[in-house]
């Protein structure tokens, strides 16, 4: 096993991944900015070393002060979680020149992953299903560029190959709007990722987002710990996640999930990793792999009884899987909601000191969260500041056990979006299940709609 890693991530991840380490005895770093002193973790952590000034460029994403970090700690692996250095093939492979272990997928392969255009590609010749699109990057020719669109059939999406985070992205509606729209997504594409290569799908109206999660030893093992559905998304962030996603069946669950294991056998990958899908009419278009350990991990982990990070440590450590598809057995519901410290109305971000804080409980209950009384949130990074994840016999206890554990849960000082939260697990669509990715959107709308008619 591994003796010690240097945990390069803040906030309840950074936790997650202390308490896997010192479950299984290995010892932990913490490394933290100047502003991140106060962490939970960096006060349970073996040892801590502060990596810069609060500006994530000059401390969680300084490579070079990360990497400074596990050489005077002489720590054996690096663990990037999520966000932050997690799929930077460029990190990747510093570490490892530097003769450390990166708790992840070979950098190639991230590499791989990060350009969509070649992601697909790979996918599709491994018989992943994918979105119709043009197959490769767009070039200049509008004539060619017209046609691609007319035999995919509008409306279509210009996608940046670099892109990432919800961005670089632009519908089209009609062929009037095609070139400009390209040539706009090209430039911006270049400006935010250094890459301005674009290519284009068919735009799915209507879709859920089902993923599936996957792990390998890249040594020609892999299996798939069945899916989730994360379509209550505002911005293209996802807002609450559940396994299993409502009705799919058993049949498309082995089906699909065989698919991605045999991809990830195919391209040789290594770790834990999540191939994302839209879901549409009962077929499934991959859209792109995250090469890390996600958010929504708790969900799968619940309803599995696999902890994912230990699994993360174990292959990192160059063990061959230990658990076969066959003993994956997916038992009751899990639902995750994020809890983000910003305003449930307007959704601006809310930092500041927490003077209250009362953590939910009850069986079927986790609280993945970093804060503490008196913990300060600092205005420099993501608004999440924990999740609130139950798990139930069924989704719809799932759901009741979530709404006591919401009232139940006391976050004073800071505004945080509890109150959504409760409203989402009051509302029959969602109670409902199986809602499209436009669903909570379409709903706030409404809200503000009809509270401004009152108004
Ligand atoms: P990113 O890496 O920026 O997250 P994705 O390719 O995962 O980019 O797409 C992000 C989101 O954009 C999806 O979850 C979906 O909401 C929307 N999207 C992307 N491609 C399509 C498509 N072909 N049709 C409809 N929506 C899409």
């Amino acid at each position: 096993m591994l003796d010690k890693v240097v945990i390069a991530n803040r906030g309840e991840i950074a936790l997650r991944i202390l308490r896997a380490c010192h479950a299984m005895g290995i010892r932990t770093v913490a490394v933290h900015s100047t502003v991140d002193r106060n962490l939970k973790h960096v006060a349970m952590a073996d040892e801590s070393v502060c990596i810069g000034p609060a500006p994530s460029t000059d401390s969680y994403l300084n490579m070079a002060s990360i990497i400074a970090a596990a050489e005077v700690t002489d720590a054996q692996a690096i663990h990037p979680g999520y966000g932050f250095l997690s799929e930077n093939a460029d990190f990747a492979e510093r570490v490892e020149q530097s003769g450390f272990v990166f708790i992840g997928p070979r950098a190639d392969t991230i590499r791989l992953m990060g350009d969509k255009v070649e992601a697909i590609r790979a996918m599709k010749s491994a018989g992943v299903p994918c979105v119709p699109g043009s197959g490769g990057p767009l070039g200049e020719d509008i004539v060619a560029n017209t046609r691609i669109a007319r035999e995919i059939g509008y409306p279509v999406i210009i996608k940046a190959a670099g892109g990432g985070g919800g961005r670089g992205m632009r519908v089209v509606h009609s062929e009037a709007a095609l070139a400009n729209a390209i040539t706009t997504t090209k430039t911006e594409a270049k400006a935010a990722f250094g890459n301005g290569e674009v290519y284009m799908e068919k735009f799915l109206e209507n879709p859920r987002h089902v993923e599936i999660q996957v792990l390998a030893d890249g040594q020609g093992n892999a299996i798939h710990l069945g899916e989730r559905d994360c379509s209550m998304q505002r911005r293209h962030q996802k807002v609450v996640e559940e396994a299993p996603a409502p009705g799919i069946s058993a049949e498309q669950r082995a089906q699909i999930g065989k698919v991605c294991v045999e991809a990830c056998i195919r391209i040789g990958y290594r770790g834990a990793g999540t191939f994302e899908f839209l879901y549409e009419d009962g077929r499934f278009y991959f859209i792109e792999m995250n090469t890390r350990i996600q958010v929504e991990h708790p969900v799968t982990e619940m309803v599995t009884g696999i902890d994912l990070v230990a699994e993360q440590l174990r292959i990192a450590a160059g063990h061959t899987l230990s658990i076969r598809q066959e003993d994956v057995v997916l038992e009751g519901h899990a639902i995750e909601c994020r809890i983000n410290a910003e305003d449930p109305e307007t959704f601006i971000p809310s930092p500041g000191l927490i003077q209250h804080f009362h953590a939910p409980g009850g069986p079927g209950v986790r609280v993945d969260t970093h804060i503490y009384e008196g913990y300060r949130v600092p205005p420099n990074y993501d608004s999440m500041v924990g999740k609130l994840i139950v798990h139930a016999p069924d989704r719809a206890t799932a759901i009741a056990r979530m709404r006591v554990a919401l009232s139940e849960m006391v976050v004073d000082g800071i505004r945080t979006n509890i109150p959504l939260q409760q409203r989402i697990m009051r509302d029959q669509g969602f109670q409902a299940g199986g809602q499209n990715i436009h669903y909570l959107e379409k709903r706030l709308a409404e809200r503000k709609s009809k509270s401004i008619a009152l108004g």
